[in-house]
């Protein structure tokens, strides 16, 4: 069914893992738009049910196009297995509910998006799970916020929307050390930057809705980990509770992830063009690239990433007004809350994505009134700095 995967390179398998062809023989992976499977007699059934016979039962548990997803995302990772879900949030609170019960313990880094921070601070206290966060840059942080029922470490590198770096390694130690397991939120740096299992990390999540996809037209999720850990927190509570991915959906991102290699390689490349021509920018009072070697935390970048990735953040002196302005005043940047897109895409993190936080607690996330957030895309660096450039002089 799969190729052996030390054989190939990245980009190889990006294409071909996962794929299995029915009896025509099809190019592209067949799209299984089926909610259920038939079976030849009562018997068969009923060892399907059983998992005597490997075989396909209920969409909500498994089908072939969203396995060959599984299987495509696993290979990309070096992850034994992987579960997908409808949406990235779904795959994120999938992971952390299946690790804990009431009276357990988790810790999370702080500078996290804002539904994530949801989960952590507001949901998983409903059913009697304390949570902590703390600065996750602080490796003493995270040794003193762990209790003896500590069973999940949380954290995002780089994070949304202000490029925060979290060494990944040392957290995972700590992690490990305290009888916790760490979960990393990898959607920022993307697959092909940082891989979170290498470093140390016990279960990854993405949000398939952004690079994996690239092209802005449909929501997925997906939780990646060892065998063990998928079927001792993950594969149950997805099968029961539901939030299956569509075969349509699956079948779409086993297309993104064909040209994901390309695309990322390429965004990332004109974010560090655009990152350049922005530095030292007269109206900007800050401006963080991972890709640069003025980042704050550019030793851990060089450890744990192999590039800058496709976002860029960066401070308008004069506030939320000149940042309004600038938005307002670019036209081929599209105003949006998404990223990872092939049309390049620019966010007002402190009236969207985090308006829901304090002033004060914004302040600690360095989510400053001025700050914007901008996800290149596949269009020429050129214009985009053309467009950024005239947009900053009518701020
Ligand atoms: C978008 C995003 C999510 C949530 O993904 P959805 O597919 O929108 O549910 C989670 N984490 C990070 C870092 C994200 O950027």
């Amino acid at each position: 069914m799969t190729n052996d995967l030390a054989r190939h390179h990245l980009e190889t398998r990006l294409v071909h893992d996962g794929s299995f062809r029915s009896e025509f023989g099809e190019t592209s992976e067949a799209l299984f738009l089926t909610q259920g499977h038939v079976y030849a007699s009562a018997e068969e059934c009923e060892a399907r049910f059983k998992d005597e016979v490997p075989g396909y039962i209920y969409a909500r548990f498994s089908n072939p196009t969203v396995a060959m997803f599984e299987a495509r995302m696993a290979s990309m990772e070096g992850a034994e297995a992987a579960r997908a879900t409808a949406t990235g949030m779904a795959a994120v609170t999938a992971a952390l509910m299946g690790q804990v019960k009431a009276g357990d313990h988790v810790v999370a880094a702080r500078a996290l998006f804002g539904s994530c921070r949801y989960v952590i601070e507001e949901w998983l206290p409903r059913f009697g799970v304390e949570t902590t966060l703390v600065d996750g840059k602080d490796l003493s942080a995270w040794k003193k916020a762990a209790r003896p029922n500590t069973k999940v470490f949380f954290l995002e590198s780089p994070s949304n929307p202000t490029l925060e770096i979290i060494d990944i390694a040392a957290v995972a130690k700590i992690a490990h050390e305290v009888g916790a397991k760490l979960t990393v939120d990898n959607v920022f740096a993307t697959p092909m930057q940082q891989k979170p299992l290498e470093l140390g990390a016990d279960c990854v999540v993405y949000s398939a809705t952004k690079h994996i996809d690239g092209q802005g037209r449909c929501l997925g999720g997906v939780i990646l980990a060892s065998n063990q850990f998928i079927t001792d927190y993950v594969k149950t509570p997805l099968r029961q509770t539901g939030p299956a991915l569509s075969p349509f959906n699956a079948w779409v991102l086993l297309k993104g992830l064909e040209t994901l290699a390309v695309r990322v390689e390429r965004q990332t490349r004109s974010a560090g063009t655009v990152a350049d021509a922005l530095a030292g920018h007269a109206k900007l009072s800050k401006l963080i690239y991972c890709g640069r070697a003025d980042h704050p935390q550019a030793e851990i970048i060089k450890k744990q990433m192999a590039g800058g990735s496709t976002l860029i953040a960066f401070e308008l002196k004069a506030g939320k007004e000149a940042a309004f302005r600038f938005l307002n005043a670019l036209s081929l940047i599209k105003i949006s809350n998404n990223l990872g897109d092939a049309k390049s895409l620019i966010t007002h993190p402190s009236t969207t994505t985090h308006q829901r936080f304090t002033a004060e607690e914004r302040a600690e996330m360095g989510v400053g009134d001025g700050l914007v957030r901008l996800s290149i895309g596949l269009e020429h660096p050129n214009d985009l700095i053309k467009d950024v450039l005239t947009a900053l002089e009518r701020a």
